[in-house]
Formats: C-alpha cells, structure tokens, sequence
C-alpha cells in the first residue's frame, strides 16, 4: 500500500504484522489467525496481523511476571527517566504516528496529530509524578509512634483499549503505571492494531537503549478472546478497559469475581446546555466541534444539546447551516474536517439509529446519508446528521457511536435543564454556555452535572491530560490521566511504627498476659 509504505519507512517499521511483543522480542508470527486491516479513508488494505493465541498470551504473561519482579525495584525517578526518553521518541515520531493513526482509524490529520501530541503529554506529566507520588503521615494516638503511609506498585496492569483513540489511551495507563513500578500488557483494538504496532516499535528503541527486561511494555494483538483472558487472570491485579459500556459490564463482573481492580472508561450520552444566557457564537462552535469532530467518535463527543426555547430557532438554523456545508472527506486532506467511521458496520448502527429514533418522533432535520462517489469508495463515509427529539426517546438514551446529535428543547429554568441533561444512564461529560454565575454555579453544585466531566463555556470533548478524566453510572467509574488517577495504578499501604520501649495498644485496650 503506497500510502503507507512512506509513513512506515519513517517510523522505520519493517514488520507490522506480529502477534505480539515482549519489548524487543516479537512473536507468533507463524499463528493460524490472521485479520486483514483495511483503511477507513480509502477502504484499501492496510496489512494483515497476527491474531495471538492462548498460548502467546502466557508467554506475555509470565515474561511480565519477570520484569516485574526487576522494574518494581527501579526508583522511581529511575522509572520516570525510561518514560521521559519514551516521551522524546514519540515527539520525534509524531508526524509518520499522526499519519498512521488518521490513516488507520479515520481522524483527520490534525486530530492524529493531537492524539500523539497527548501522549507525549502524558509522558511529561509521568516524569514529574515519579518523584510526585506522595503519601500521607498522621500522628499516632500512641507516644512514641510514627504513622505514614505509602504507595507501593500492583504488579501487571492489563490495558484493553478502544479503536477510536487506538495509541494515546494506551499512553495514559502504561505511563502512569510504569512510573509507579508497574509493567503493563496493551491488547488494543482489533480494529486499529497497526498503531499500537508501530508504537511499540517506537519504544522498544528506548527499551534496548537502556537495558531493560523484556516484559515490561508488552503488546499482544486480539479480540475479545484475549481481553477475557486478562480479565480472569489473577496474574492481571488491574485491568485498565476503554470501551463500550456493554464490554466493561463484562470486564468489570469478570474481574470483580476474582476481586481484581477494574478501571473502566466507558460510553458517554454527553450534553451541552445552552441557556438564555449564553453567548451564542461560542455555544454554536463548540456544539459543532463536539459533535462531528472526530465523525462522532470520541467517548466525549456531544450527543445532545439542551436548549432554552429562547435561543432553540436560533441554534437550530445556525447549525443546519453550518453542518450543510461540512466538508467531509479524506481525513489526510487538508481541510477536511469530517473524516468516516470506522467501519460499515458503524454506518450501519448510525442509519440504523436514525430510522429508529424518526418512529419514535423524531424529526431529522439535516444529514442521515451516505456519502459516495469518486474519493468515498470505502463506503465509510455519512453526512453528520441532526435531529429534534426528546430526551426519553429509546435511542437518545443510547450511545451511537456516530455523529448524530439530538436537539432538545426546554422552557424552564436551568434546573430542568440539568435534569434532562443527567437524565441519562452514562455521566461522562457535561458542559454549560451561559454567561449567568447563577446558573453556571448551579451546574456546578453537588445537584447540578452528575457527570465527571462538566466543563463551563467549553464543549464537552478536548479533555486536557492535567485533569482526571472518566465518567460516572454506565461510564464505569474510573479516572485516567492528571490528578492523582495514578493512585488507581498501586496499593496502598498503611505503616505504623513504634519507636518506644512499650506496647500500647490502639483503642487503648488493655491486654495484659
Ligand atoms: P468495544 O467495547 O467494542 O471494544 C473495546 C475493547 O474491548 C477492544 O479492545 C475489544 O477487543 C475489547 N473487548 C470487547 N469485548 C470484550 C470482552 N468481553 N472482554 C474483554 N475485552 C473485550 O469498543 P470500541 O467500539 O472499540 O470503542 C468505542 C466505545 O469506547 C464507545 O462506547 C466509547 O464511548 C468508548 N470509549 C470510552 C472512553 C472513555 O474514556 N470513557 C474512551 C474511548 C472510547
């Protein structure tokens, strides 16, 4: 495929088609499985993988077993030195990563490039988090004791990843991890397993520069299959999974039997509220960006807007127009901004939703089609659609992962708008336009968004990496990126130590033999 033979040639990548890595090591190049991977921009084939077996699967795994037992001694500012030199080599290879992850996945160029920018990120942020990792002191009720406590690493961390980030969900769990003493095991999407291919052929330049062990960033390419095999391992103390919501039930009642950790980064039913208040030009751009950005693809993408009957016309043939004059098309042309979806089955759920949510009442008011002709063959590509609907309409409810976004009208006050709004079953992200403090203050307050996104005067997706990010309900509960989400990724321990020459007991129980 000639328009990636280049791109690869400059990430220097020869093979894209093992099964698996230890680091340095590639295996299972000779297994019965193989899937084809074709491009959504232009539906050529892309290059054929490997499918890992059981069998690889366990080599990864006790080889992650190893290396844990040397990178868990590694200091951590040790660690965070690995991770700042990981960091360079991806901003050395942004562009050819950029390409291939807008090539493979179907982002415009510009969003790939962003996509590899927020791994780099990350790895800025993880070098200043290992000499960071603070824990608490306290002061005894017993004379003469110390109490702290600290944070020690889990051992493997198992990262299951979606298609529609397909390199930098990855980035935030294993950057975060490795700095905290843990060696990972990325199964990326079988949709998108180029990326993560060529990422691991990036790093592993690090991995030998520096001498490490095989086993602490493996990589092993599969389905579903693999991702159950990580969730019943006892071996895997934290499963780390970004996808749907229908996935992580599975992952996280997997995972919970054994009593593992789970972190899970699920589906989104994200809002923006436009009130009376709000400054139109604003909401309408943010609206827009939300919505198509990505073709609807990103877990934050805007999916519902909530508008004060006041401004509703308004909003409503402002975006009409603007999304009539869209220009969709390949993601690597420049000024593209809406790119395809991954695949006709995703066309498929997005036509399928349509027709559904029109016999349910809902009026489509623009978009819905397919889009063909000279430079559309892959069949990937649809026009971003609106619809008025209202918000208990069956499919509102529900994540389609596509650009549909849903007008909604209200006529009361901001509370009934911040009900609709969290009237859904996923809390992901949330935004606001107003210019009132009164009404912006009341979606801030513990009754206002019950999302764990809920942004002011900004969209609902472009999260930056300083802050946690995940969503509560059906989005699964877990907190990735900035903060301390890093705690998510050690155990904690309690040390209390007693430097007298007695044995006083906490409560002060009496126990005397
Ligand atoms: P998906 O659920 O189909 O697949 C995600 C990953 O889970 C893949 O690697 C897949 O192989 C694996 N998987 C599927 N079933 C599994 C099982 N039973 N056990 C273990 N692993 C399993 O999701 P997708 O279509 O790749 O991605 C889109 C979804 O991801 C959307 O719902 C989107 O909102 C969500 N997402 C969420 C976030 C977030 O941070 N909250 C970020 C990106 C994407």
């Amino acid at each position: 495929n000639t328009q990636i033979s280049e791109v690869l040639q400059q990430l220097g990548i020869k093979e894209l088609n093992p099964a698996y890595s230890t680091g340095l090591e590639w295996g299972g190049l000779g297994n019965p499985n193989t899937k084809e991977i074709y491009s959504p921009a232009d539906g050529k084939l892309i290059a054929a993988v490997q499918m890992a077996t059981a069998a690889d699967y366990e080599t990864v795994v006790q080889t992650a077993q190893k290396a844990f037992a040397v990178w868990q001694r590694v200091p951590a500012p040790k660690r965070g030195e690995i991770v700042r030199q990981i960091g360079d080599r991806l901003r050395q290879y942004k562009e050819p990563l950029g390409k291939l992850v807008s090539y493979e996945m179907g982002k415009i160029y510009q969003e790939g490039l962003g996509e590899v920018q927020e791994m780099v990120d990350i790895c800025d942020f993880a070098v200043g988090l290992s000499r960071q990792m603070y824990g608490l002191t306290m002061h005894s009720e017993r004379p003469e004791h110390r109490m702290y406590e600290q944070y020690h690493p889990l051992g493997i961390v198992g990262i299951i990843s979606a298609f529609n980030f397909p390199v930098a969900v990855w980035s935030w769990n294993s950057m975060l991890a490795a700095v905290c003493g843990d060696v990972c095991i990325w199964k990326p999407s079988e949709k998108t397993p180029l990326t993560a291919v060529a990422c691991q052929h990036i790093i592993s330049s690090v991995l030998k520069e520096n001498n490490l062990p095989e086993g602490v960033f493996s990589l092993i390419i599969g389905d579903a299959q693999i991702g159950e095999l990580m969730s019943n391992d006892v071996r895997v103390p934290l499963v780390s999974a970004t996808g749907s919501t229908r996935m992580g039930k599975k992952v996280g009642a997997a995972v919970g039997a054994r009593l593992g950790k789970a972190l899970l980064e699920l589906g989104g039913n994200n809002a923006i509220i436009v009130t009376p208040n709000a400054d139109l030009e604003m909401a309408v751009r943010a609206i827009v960006f939300g919505a198509v950005g990505t073709a609807g693809q990103r877990c934050t993408t805007t999916r519902r807007i909530i508008v004060h009957e006041s401004q509703y016309e308004e909003i409503k043939n402002r975006l009409v127009k603007i999304y009539e004059q869209l220009p969709i098309g390949n993601p690597l042309k420049e000024g593209t901004l809406v790119g395809p979806l991954i695949d006709k089955d995703a066309v498929k759920a997005f036509t399928n939703a349509l027709e559904h949510v029109q016999k349910e009442g809902g009026k489509l008011l623009t978009g819905g089609s397919l889009v063909s002709g000279e430079g559309f063959e892959s069949g990937t590509y649809v026009r971003p659609a609106i619809v008025e609907a209202q918000n208990h309409y069956e499919m509102v409810q529900e994540e389609t992962f596509a650009p549909i976004l849903y007008l909604i009208r209200y006529t009361g006050g901001v509370e009934e708008a911040i009900a609709l709004q969290n009237g859904v079953k996923q809390g992901l992200s949330s935004s606001i336009f107003s210019t009132n403090m009164r009404e912006t203050e009341a979606f801030l307050t513990h009754w206002g968004s019950d999302c764990g996104i809920a942004n002011v005067n900004i969209g609902t997706s472009g999260a930056e990496i300083g802050g946690a990010f995940g969503g509560e309900k059906e989005t699964g509960g877990g907190r990735e990126s900035g903060s301390d989400a890093w705690k998510a990724y050690m155990r904690r321990q309690t040390n209390t130590i007693n430097y007298s020459t007695q044995l006083p007991l906490a409560q002060g129980i009496k126990f005397d033999i």
